[in-house]
């Protein structure tokens, strides 16, 4: 490590180079504290050029290397190797160009989400992913997560508004995926990858109108059963709201602590629900929304920009807020049919009476994307165990009702061990496969995503037979 860390200081600016172990703590983890590790050496690049000789002379030692955005990221994705380099992008936060008449703009990594809207409000547009963490996130792990957030059940994810991606390959060779490119579509294949396929280095977004009209209500239930039967009465109308998101007691509860965002008391379940575009479209939706939360003993609809904020601040702050509540906390993410909410709402109910653990519920509940928050006290000897039993009974209750174990958080290190249970040997293999061409030796990110790997160099997993496309000639094993 020593002569790699000189070998990098020689291709990078003396203070672009981190090896003070006290500063090294910094890096240690992303939002899941749980998983911790010091990074053998950090570095903080400016530009491209600089990243791709870092990740050259990675090569060059056979020294893994994670890329880092702003660290939010809740799957442990950005969790350091000991043995390796970590990248920061948080030097390259420039917003190279803004082009509205072909709305677009062209951003630097470590740019954060909100600051490409704030560069662009003014003129009536915006960039439309925006998870929670938004304020503070880079759009590189954004676009290494396929992010969402609240107003993705209309306007997609992060693969919907990417336009191209300059990467630093895991051989250091500087490229641009571009969704024009005939061909594979090797962008879409880039992002999601949560940093195994290369680091993005300049990434090019879509930017959309601002809407005409914008409707912001917020319903308050007497029960998550009733808030669950509005979600399914609205989709099933065929309105295509902006955002809904679901709240449970716990999580009000939470976030009045927190941010006293003044709910209506007494609710079992909030629903917010925002209609956006022309403006007698969002009129006409809005009286249907009215007949179909009849259900609600109150409905409140935001009359400015103010009242929408403070309509939004308790689900914005909600994950955070847990910590008011609890000391300790796991937050899950996962998907199911929107149909299958009600059913796996009270079955997460049963677990956590069965366990004893107290569960919030925040979610996406438009996109069926669960954010179960796992509260329990780490200073109570096997809490943490038997949260984490909750927390992976919930990913097993998300695959028997054909859901996933993500939504939007990635798999990163904490969900790998869960691959297996949503995707059989084969599947994986032909995964790792699509990773060996872009990385052959294994060097970027390694140990997330993949269970234990079985081919492409990585530490070795129990491997029984040989791939079919191996074995037929088709692909290689490396
Ligand atoms: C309070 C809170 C609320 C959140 N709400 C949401 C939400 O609503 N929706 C949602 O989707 N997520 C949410 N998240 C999760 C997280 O903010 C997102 O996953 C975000 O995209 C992570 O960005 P980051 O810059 O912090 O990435 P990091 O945590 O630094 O890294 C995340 C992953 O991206 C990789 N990576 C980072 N930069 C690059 C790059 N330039 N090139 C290649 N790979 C890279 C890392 O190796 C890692 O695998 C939330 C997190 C918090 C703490």
């Amino acid at each position: 490590m020593e002569t790699l860390t000189a070998a990098l200081r020689s291709v990078l600016p003396r203070d672009a180079v981190i090896t003070d172990p006290v500063r090294l703590r910094t890096y240690e983890c992303d939002g899941l504290t749980y998983h911790r590790a010091t990074p053998g050496v950090v570095v903080l690049p400016a530009t491209a050029e600089q990243v791709a000789r870092v990740v050259r002379l990675c090569n060059d030692f056979g020294v893994p290397f994670v890329a880092r955005g702003s660290g939010t990221g809740l799957s442990g994705g950005a969790l350091p190797r000991e043995d390796g380099v970590l990248i920061v992008t948080s030097k390259m936060r420039a917003i190279l160009e803004i082009d509205l008449p072909n709305r677009r703009a062209v951003v630097e990594p470590g740019v954060t989400n909100l600051a490409i809207t704030e560069a662009v409000r003014e003129q009536g547009y915006y960039y439309a992913p925006d998870p929670s963490s938004q304020q503070v996130c880079s759009i590189g792990g954004n676009v290494a997560e396929n992010s969402g957030g609240a107003h993705c059940l209309k306007y997609g994810f992060t693969v919907n508004h990417v336009e191209a991606c300059e990467i630093v390959t895991p051989d250091g060779d500087l490229v641009t995926l571009d969704r024009m490119d005939p061909g594979y579509d090797l962008l879409g294949a880039f992002i999601g990858s949560e940093g195994t396929l290369g680091v993005a280095t300049k990434i090019t977004v879509r930017l959309s109108r601002a809407p005409e009209a914008v409707t912001t209500v917020l319903a308050a239930f007497e029960s998550i059963e009733q808030g669950g039967q509005a979600v399914s009465a609205i989709i099933g109308a065929g309105i295509v709201p902006a955002a809904i998101e679901m709240m449970d007691a716990l999580a009000i509860e939470a976030a009045e602590a927190a941010v006293a965002c003044s709910y209506p008391a007494g609710a079992g379940a909030v629903l917010i629900v925002e209609l956006d575009g022309p403006a007698a479209e969002v009129e006409r939706q809005f009286a249907r929304l009215r007949e179909l939360c009849a259900g609600a003993f109150e409905l409140r609809v935001a009359a400015d920009a103010a009242e929408r904020a403070a309509i939004w601040k308790g689900r914005k702050s909600a994950f955070a807020a847990v910590g008011r509540i609890s000391p300790a906390y796991i937050v899950q993410d996962g998907v199911v049919p929107r149909t299958a909410l009600p059913g796996v709402l009270a079955a997460i109910d049963r677990l956590s009476a069965e366990h004893g653990i107290r569960v919030a519920n925040v979610f996406h509940a438009g996109d069926g994307n669960l954010h179960p928050l796992v509260l329990f006290d780490d200073a109570e000897p096997g809490a943490g165990e038997r949260a984490e039993a909750v927390s992976g009974a919930i990913l097993d209750l998300c695959i028997e009702h054909g859901g996933s174990i993500t939504g939007e958080h990635g798999v990163g290190v904490d969900k790998a061990r869960y691959m297996p249970r949503m995707f059989s040997a084969a599947d994986l293999d032909t995964m790792q496969l699509v990773r060996c061409a872009f990385d052959p030796r294994g060097l970027a990110n390694p140990g997330k995503v993949f269970p234990t790997p079985r081919l492409c160099g990585e530490v070795p997993g129990v491997r029984k037979g040989v791939h079919p496309l191996v074995e037929s000639g088709k692909a290689e094993q490396f």
